[in-house]
């Protein structure tokens, strides 16, 4: 696929006030160019083989997230190149990036990923299970929880609307419960459904089919 410049303009206006990050998985390396020139800042991609490749290509200036499920075993090739992990979501990921990012001298920006519509499909962490998971970063110095992100179910978008508020409440009770962090971000919202993510409280979309089209 190629960018669709007109779409992208309007979407980057559609989003205010959250961010966009730009799903670029549907796009080889020439594109992102294009994206950053229409006022893109943020790339996120869901697999490390084709973000390396688009790393080494891209020498821009826009910043790389990590979007999708990641294995513990390609958090090396990663942990130096990305600014958010968007898709945290077990202890051994957690265990792995806080080992990673100590060896690097740096600390990781990550989010949570939670499976606030409890499939059995996806990954994340259970709501429930949260105050654990908050309790287990405490000695991980070189992890910097800042959100949370969540993917909705394949349904109606205005059936969706419960699940983000859903994920939008457990941010607010855990941003009082461990005001020791900075946990202000939400990613959720994806083409199908971001202008509701963004209506109850979402600050950082995903989106990729909203933003290109075939060549
Ligand atoms: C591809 C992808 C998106 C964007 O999906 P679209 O439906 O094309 O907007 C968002 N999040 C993740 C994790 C993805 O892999």
């Amino acid at each position: 696929m190629i960018v669709n410049e007109e779409a992208v303009k309007k979407v980057l206006n559609d989003v205010k006030p959250a961010t966009l990050v730009a799903a670029t998985k549907y796009v080889d390396a020439p594109e992102l160019d294009k994206l950053e020139a229409l006022g893109v800042t943020i790339f996120g991609e869901n697999r490390v083989q084709a973000f390396l490749e688009k790393y080494e290509k891209y020498h821009g200036n826009a910043h790389w997230h990590f979007i999708g499920t990641l294995q513990c075993n390609k958090v090396k090739y990663i942990i130096d190149k990305v600014e958010l992990i968007h898709s945290v979501n077990s202890y051994k990921l957690i265990d792995e990036i806080e080992k990673q990012a100590k060896k690097h001298d740096l600390v990781m920006d990550v989010l949570l990923q939670v499976n606030i519509a409890q499939e059995e499909s996806k990954h994340g962490f259970a709501a429930q299970e949260m105050d654990q998971v908050m309790d287990y970063l405490k000695d991980k110095p070189h992890l910097h929880p800042r959100g949370l992100m969540m993917m909705a179910p394949h349904i109606e978008p205005e059936e969706t609307r419960q699940y983000f508020k859903a994920t939008k409440d457990l941010l607010t009770a855990l941003t009082q419960k461990y005001p020791q962090y900075q946990l202000t971000e939400l990613s959720m919202g994806m083409t199908n459904d971001y202008k509701i993510a963004i209506e109850e409280g979402s600050t950082m979309v995903r989106l990729g089919h909203a933003l290109f089209k075939e060549a």
